[in-house]
């Protein structure tokens, strides 16, 4: 059995603040925002890795980014945005179904990318 919290989101099974949907991804409010608004864009087709990613993944990715600028005021975009996509444990990825995290609704801090020692 598929036990992926986005594939159970998407067929409905949990529910989610769903802001927007189209044939190839969704968007929902993330469950604990890390922004004063926080999203998260979610392919329907479930795919862990950008390495593990099929041709049809690859072209319904570049849609659903090319998507984003176009729902600027859906989402309140017009102050700027950050699009980050986690990939395995380092980066701390906690759902193992590819989704890209859009940031806004403030002045975003640049993230402090020096390793600590
Ligand atoms: P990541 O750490 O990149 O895998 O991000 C997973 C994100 O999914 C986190 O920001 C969680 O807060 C979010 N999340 C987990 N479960 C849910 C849920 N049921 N509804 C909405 N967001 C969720
Ligand atoms: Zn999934």
């Amino acid at each position: 059995m598929n036990d992926c919290v986005f594939c159970k989101i998407r067929d409905g099974v949990i529910p989610s603040e769903k802001v927007y949907e189209d044939e190839t991804m969704f968007i929902i409010k993330d469950i604990d925002p890390k922004a004063e608004r926080h999203y998260l864009m979610i392919p329907k087709r479930h795919f862990k890795l950008l390495s593990e990613m099929t041709e049809k993944d690859t072209e319904d990715l570049g849609r659903c980014l090319k998507k984003i600028p176009e729902l600027s005021s859906l989402l309140g975009l017009e102050g700027g945005y950050r699009l980050v996509i986690n990939q395995g444990d380092d980066a701390g990825q906690t759902v193992f179904h590819l989704h890209v995290h859009i940031m806004c609704g403030q002045s975003l801090d640049f993230p402090d990318l020096r390793r600590s020692k």
